[in-house]
């Protein structure tokens, strides 16, 4: 159990949630030398509700980290083609070496995770897993000055700080008590069932499209697959309840009839899991004394594939902030986080709609290329700031 009272009494920085956005936060910070306290309600390396493909940005933020080869010692994929499928029509693309990224992978969260957080603490932060927030503390003005804390025995401490980061994710605490203002809000949602599955003969990673319906195959540890099913948000209910297994197969075969064969073979290890939708939001990030990274500021549809990869990318650019701005020139950090993610979030939401023909899904997929290529750019200009030698 957390013995709460051994933690200081000031940080320059509290980070809640101990995940890919505030693992990756709390290892940049603590390298550039501030003190930072990083806290988890959740165990330590504990799965959570996400697949986890990364884009070409996530990988490069962890090969500018030093991260990737611990990443693919444990048993991770190097992921080297990618193939779209629309109906019958296959689009198949060899991931070309560049910036240093040869491959694209895909680690689970128990390790992606679990990496993160031994890297933050691994650069001198404090790490407190079956911690929660609870409350905020408030100064003058009403800026945020410190973290009122609970761990599992109900034991409270009050921590104070120069900046609360509530890298709390999609139902941020931190986003709700500082009462941040919704900018930006998607019209529509997907849902999907997800499960890991052995067995399963696949090269690269596979994305199928077919109307109203899509799926995935992506290549995991230690020789797994993780295989999704997604459809409209608002036919959750009556695709998957009453009979997850049933509806779970039944889209894959909609999608390619091979496909639904090749999975119903091979073998499905522990269950499958389903996420009904959520809207996607962008959020006012930042204020007096506090700021939002990754889901908590920040979060869309997950058919697109693209949270870790923001999550890492604006780790970064929150981390920076910090760094070279101080607590009260954090308003940078948003300008650049909304101008690199407006345009994903636009087309996410489109292709989460499933209001599209194929032909028009395949020039949803050539904007969404073209978005992640000035995202990676931008990320290959950044200087090495913070220090980003371990
Ligand atoms: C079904 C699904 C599939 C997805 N697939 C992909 C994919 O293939 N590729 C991809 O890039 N993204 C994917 N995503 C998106 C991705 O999971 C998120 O973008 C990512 O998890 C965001 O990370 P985060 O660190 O911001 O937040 P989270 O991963 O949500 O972590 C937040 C952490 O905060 C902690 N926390 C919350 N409240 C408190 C509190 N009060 N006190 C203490 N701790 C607290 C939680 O315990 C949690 O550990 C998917 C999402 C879903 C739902």
């Amino acid at each position: 159990m957390d013995t709460l009272r051994t933690l200081c009494p000031r940080y320059d920085v509290v980070i809640v949630g101990a995940r890919c956005a505030g693992a990756a936060t709390a290892m940049l910070l603590a390298r550039a030398g501030l003190d930072v306290l990083l806290v988890d309600r959740q165990a330590y390396g504990t799965d959570t509700m996400s697949t986890h493909a990364l884009m070409r940005a996530g990988v490069l933020q962890l090969s500018r980290w030093g991260l990737l080869p611990t990443v693919m010692a444990e048993a991770t994929p190097a992921i080297r083609t990618t193939t779209f499928h629309y109906g019958g029509e296959e689009v198949s693309v060899k991931i070309k070496p560049e910036h240093g990224v040869e491959y694209l992978c895909a680690p689970r969260r128990t390790v992606l995770d679990r990496i993160l957080v031994d890297a933050a603490r691994g650069a001198g932060a404090e790490v407190r897993h079956g911690v929660s927030l609870i409350d905020l503390e408030r100064g003058p003005g009403n800026r945020i000055t410190g973290v009122r804390l609970q761990n599992g025995s109900g034991d409270p401490i009050v921590v104070g700080c120069d900046v609360v980061i509530g890298a709390d994710g999609r139902l941020s605490r931190v986003a709700q008590l500082v009462q941040a203002r919704t900018l930006l809000q998607s019209s529509s949602s997907s849902c999907c069932v997800y499960g890991y599955f052995e067995g399963l003969e696949q090269d690269g990673s596979h994305w199928h499209f077919v109307e109203n319906a899509a799926a995935g195959v992506i290549p995991t540890n230690h020789g797994q697959h993780c295989v999704f099913a997604s459809v409209p948000g608002p036919t959750f209910r009556t695709t998957f309840r009453g009979n997850i297994k049933r509806g779970f197969a039944e889209v894959l075969q909609a999608n390619s009839r091979t496909l639904g064969e090749k999975v119903a073979r091979a073998r499905l290890v522990d269950r499958l899991r389903g996420f009904a939708g959520a809207p996607g939001h962008m959020r006012q990030s930042f204020g007096s004394g506090w700021a939002l990274v990754g889901d908590a500021g920040y979060f869309k549809d997950p058919l697109t594939a693209h949270g870790i990869t923001d999550a890492l990318r604006d780790a970064e650019l929150l981390a920076s902030a910090v760094i070279n701005g101080g607590p009260d020139r954090l308003s940078g950090y948003q300008t650049v986080r909304d101008a690199l993610s407006r345009a994903l979030f636009r087309i996410t939401d489109s292709i989460a709609s499933f209001q599209w023909n194929l032909e028009e899904v395949k020039e949803l997929h050539a904007e969404l290329s073209a978005a992640m290529k000035s995202e990676t750019n931008h990320l290959v200009g950044l200087s090495q700031v913070p220090p980003l030698a371990a």
